[in-house]
């Protein structure tokens, strides 16, 4: 299969979208970025690498960062986890308030953002964010081998001074007792996980752990690897992991900076991005692309 030469497909065809979405621009600083970018990277078992585009180029990998946060809590508290957080879709908009009051504070999956906002504090349990984001870089820098990946200092800025409706969640969870952590901590914390940047290529490697083939950096154990597609796979999307999982056929996390990380199990890990989203703010040719690229491949979890 000449992944090259679909990579090459897939980008002429989204090139020529006349609908490329809209920004994200709740987040200001996330508001200035080029909807005209777009990038991608497949990682294939065997360990080559094939890119498309912008796919050097860095990116805010906002909520995709969610998948990071949750293999290190998941390695920490092991099931426990589930005590303070679900494993069920949501069907409602990523930063949305109206569940939880129904149920009492516990938020319906990590992926979301209440539910993730209790991930990260559950690993900050009381300890410095500095102590936390260190940790949290070295799991992703292990995971791409590449030192490199940082946080945007000005992203994470930029959310801290607009992120009103996190504040919100924050301080409900606090209200239910789901929260350890003085709510600006957890956020700072949160915020800065967010703000952390990589290219395509550098996130593409990054997922090589959830791929579940030899020779690849092994940071998690087999039946977890399982257990986080699984999620990416039912709530990676937020309102549109349905339609994701219907399209596309694998699972996916996407962030509203336009990036999606797709892991092809035992194939291949696959990051896209195009900054413009859908009505989902999930990002619009990335998920395009990935379909496109499920449907050249015949990869699919569904046979
Ligand atoms: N930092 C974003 C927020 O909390 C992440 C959302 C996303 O990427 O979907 O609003």
């Amino acid at each position: 299969m000449d992944i090259a030469a679909i990579l090459r497909d897939i980008h002429e065809t989204v090139s020529q979208s006349p609908d490329r979405g809209t920004v994200a621009d709740y987040i200001p600083e996330l508001a200035r970025i080029d909807t005209g970018r777009f990038g991608m990277s497949v990682v294939l078992a065997d360990g080559t690498q094939h890119s498309v585009g912008d796919a050097a180029r860095p990116f805010s990998i906002q909520s995709i960062s969610k998948i990071f946060a949750l293999a290190l809590a998941l390695g920490r508290l092991g099931d426990r986890l589930w005590t303070r957080v679900g494993r069920e879709p949501s069907g409602l908009a990523f930063n949305s308030i109206l569940q939880l009051e129904h149920e009492a504070g516990i938020p319906r999956n990590p992926l979301i953002n209440a539910g993730a906002i209790v991930v990260t504090d559950a690993v900050l349990a009381g300890n410095a964010p500095r102590e936390y984001l260190g940790e949290l870089l070295r799991f992703i820098r292990a995971a791409a081998e590449d030192d490199a990946i940082h946080i945007n200092e000005s992203i994470a800025l930029s959310e801290s001074e607009t992120g009103h409706r996190n504040f919100a969640l924050a301080h409900f969870l606090r209200a239910h007792g789901n929260l350890q952590n003085a709510p600006h901590m957890a956020l700072g914390a949160y915020f800065h996980q967010c703000a952390i940047e990589m290219s395509c290529e550098q996130l593409a490697r990054s997922g090589r752990f959830l791929m579940g083939a030899q020779g690849h950096p092994r940071l998690v154990s087999p039946g977890r690897v399982r257990r986080i597609n699984a999620l990416m796979m039912t709530c990676g999307h937020y309102d549109g992991s349905g339609d994701f999982a219907y399209r596309v056929g694998l699972p996916g996390k996407s962030g509203v900076g336009g990036g999606i990380l797709v892991i092809a199990p035992g194939r291949a890990s696959i990051a896209v991005w195009s900054p413009g989203l859908n009505a989902q703010g999930n990002s619009k040719l990335g998920t395009e692309a990935v379909e496109m690229l499920a449907r050249r491949t015949g990869w699919s979890v569904f046979g």
